[in-house]
């Protein structure tokens, strides 16, 4: 077999590349990252992001690091143009299911420069800024990239068994393989004004969106002094015009007093709606804006590139380890694409509700909305479905409870779940006996037992045991040997074939590439051990 130069290349250092590098890199994969820019993107997108993003940011180590510099979100009104509430998302206060804030409030440059410095730690991740990937090419065994040093103007080749496009919407992977995309019928300019306040303002603590027919407004209160409005340019406004100082100035004028406050930027946005239809063609996979792309009403773009790459990380790790085939990415699509389509769908109905110009229909919306509240979804996150998990238990996301210990500070879970699979058991649950060659198989695959401290509750599934995937998604709930026959028989439906060597690789970590078996021997019980809480 033909080696590669790494097992993975990743188009694009954005939040969701780096997210991504950080998490293979974690794993021991050999990976290159290729990014155009030479430094983190100065400007911010992304406001918001949620606590289940908050627990892959704890994967990655950053989570303590990212503590002062975020703020807890109280939680999002739509308002209409005399201030009455029309529909509310409140966040509970305090600590909530992934033991964190349910949301936060950030700047994104200061996250990327986290997520970087976690990057940097790890051995097997080699980041090259300044470097264009300016094509793509799928060869055996994986796929070829043109790479040009935009510093030294020298152009080089580079192999990878996978490369993922991370590279934004515009993304040159996704249109160099056959990814298709679904348009979701959204294309609206917005203007976007970042500030900064001089001195305290008595402004709203929640995010509003102010459907306001005569000019749709949406207010963030950003982490740290800084405030975001969002206003929807009118048929017919130049979006040029819109960017001058005095139409920003005009338009804030309403909200706070111009001497409170710095802009620090302006700029427009066109806010689309679009899906790729796959998310795999061969070697070449789509990750974050490459895969998809959402009107930000909801805060979830970012967020759910984020979930791509915790989704993606550890099937590649699967894979690439020779633990199981290629077609074990499949699921990667397959679960993740319905899951998005969800979010998209909601935040352009969201846009909808906002965005409607016709002061008859507004009051008409106003009437409705104000006569039959409509309470918002309870969660609009769904279950992952179809993939790699059992049915009808797994598939949501395990909350992470803050597990007591008798002489230190409380853990949270997922600091010992680690990276891997985890069965974690209500207190006193008695292990069943594997057979001796899953005991092996399950320890050879890093499987992790954890049993929570008396009086200590998960919150899932009627209190049974679950097995945990890396991504803090729910394998399957109930009696702990037949989940762990399950994953094998899962895993085992995508079985390895022979692992391409990778030219140069550096010292990984890699595990030791085992099959997953396919028939079992006949079993004679062993108990598995647990791992405990200390
Ligand atoms: C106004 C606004 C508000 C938003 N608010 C939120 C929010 O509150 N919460 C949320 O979750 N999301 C939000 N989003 C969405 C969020 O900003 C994006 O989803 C997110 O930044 C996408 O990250 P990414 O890593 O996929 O892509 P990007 O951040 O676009 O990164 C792609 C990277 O790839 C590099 N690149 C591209 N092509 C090449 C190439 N050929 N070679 C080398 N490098 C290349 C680019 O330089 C870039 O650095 C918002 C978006 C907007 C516009």
């Amino acid at each position: 077999l033909t080696p590669t130069d790494c097992d993975v290349a990743i188009v694009g250092y954005g939040p969701v590349g780096a997210t991504l590098a950080g998490l293979l890199g974690r794993l021991g994969v050999a990976t290159q990252v290729f990014e155009s820019t030479t430094s983190v993107h100065h400007l911010p997108r992304a406001a918001h992001f949620d606590g289940e993003i908050m627990r892959v940011f704890q994967q990655l180590g950053i989570a303590e690091a990212l503590e002062p510099l975020v703020a807890p979100v109280r939680g999002m009104h739509f308002v209409n143009a005399a201030g009455e509430r029309l529909l509310a998302f409140d966040l509970p206060d305090g600590v909530g299911r992934h033991g964190y804030p349910d949301g936060f409030m950030f700047y994104q440059p200061e996250l990327e420069a986290e997520l970087r410095s976690a990057v940097d730690q790890l051995l097997s991740v080699e980041a090259h800024l300044g470097h264009e990937v300016l094509a793509v090419e799928q060869c055996a065994p994986g796929a070829s990239l043109s790479v040009l040093d935009l510093t030294t103007g020298q152009a080089r080749t580079v192999t990878a068994r996978y490369v993922v496009g991370a590279d934004g919407g515009r993304s040159l992977v996704r249109r160099s393989g056959d990814f298709g995309s679904d348009d979701l019928g959204f294309d609206q300019p917005w203007l976007v004004v970042d500030t900064v306040l001089k001195r305290p303002v008595d402004l709203p603590e929640l995010v509003l969106q102010i459907c306001d027919p005569a000019r749709p407004t949406t207010f963030v209160p950003m982490a740290n002094g800084r405030r975001r409005w969002e206003f929807m340019l009118l048929p017919g406004e130049d979006p040029i015009g819109m960017q001058r100082s005095a139409s920003i100035r005009g338009l804030l004028q309403q909200f706070c007093p111009h001497d409170d406050l710095e802009i620090v930027r302006a700029a427009v946005y066109r806010f689309h709606a679009v899906i790729a239809r796959r998310w795999r063609d061969g070697a070449l996979l789509v990750a974050g804006d490459a895969a998809h792309q959402m009107p930000p009403f909801l805060g979830q773009g970012m967020c759910s590139g984020i979930r791509d790459a915790a989704n993606l990380a550890w099937k590649l790790g699967l894979v690439l380890g020779g633990r199981c085939g290629e077609s074990l990415l499949d699921t990667y699509g397959a679960e993740r694409e319905p899951h998005v389509r969800a979010i998209v769908e909601l935040a352009v109905a969201l846009g909808g509700i906002l965005q409607t110009l016709d002061p008859d229909e507004a009051a008409a919306r106003d009437r409705l909305m104000l006569d039959s509240p409509t309470p918002p979804p309870a969660s609009p996150m769904p279950p992952l479905a179809p993939g790699i998990f059992v049915q009808p238990s797994g598939g949501g996301i395990c909350p992470q409870p803050a597990l007591p210990r008798p002489a230190a500070d409380a853990v949270l879970l997922d600091d010992l779940s680690g990276d891997s699979f985890s069965l974690v058991l209500p207190a006193g649950t008695e292990l069943g006996a594997l057979p001796p060659w899953l005991d092996q198989w399950w320890r050879d695959f890093g499987g992790r037992i954890v049993e929570l401290p008396t009086g200590t509750e998960l919150g899932y599934h009627e209190e049974q045991p679950v097995l945990v995937r890396p991504d803090r998604y729910i394998f399957g709930a109930g009696d702990p040997v037949e989940l762990v026959t399950s994953l094998h028989d899962a895993l085992a439906l995508h079985p390895a074939g022979a692992p391409t060597p990778t030219v140069g690789a550096r010292p990984t970590g890699t595990p030791t590439p085992t099959a997953a078996p396919t028939a079992r021997p006949t079993p004679t019980p062993r108990h598995m051990e647990k791992e405990a809480v200390r």
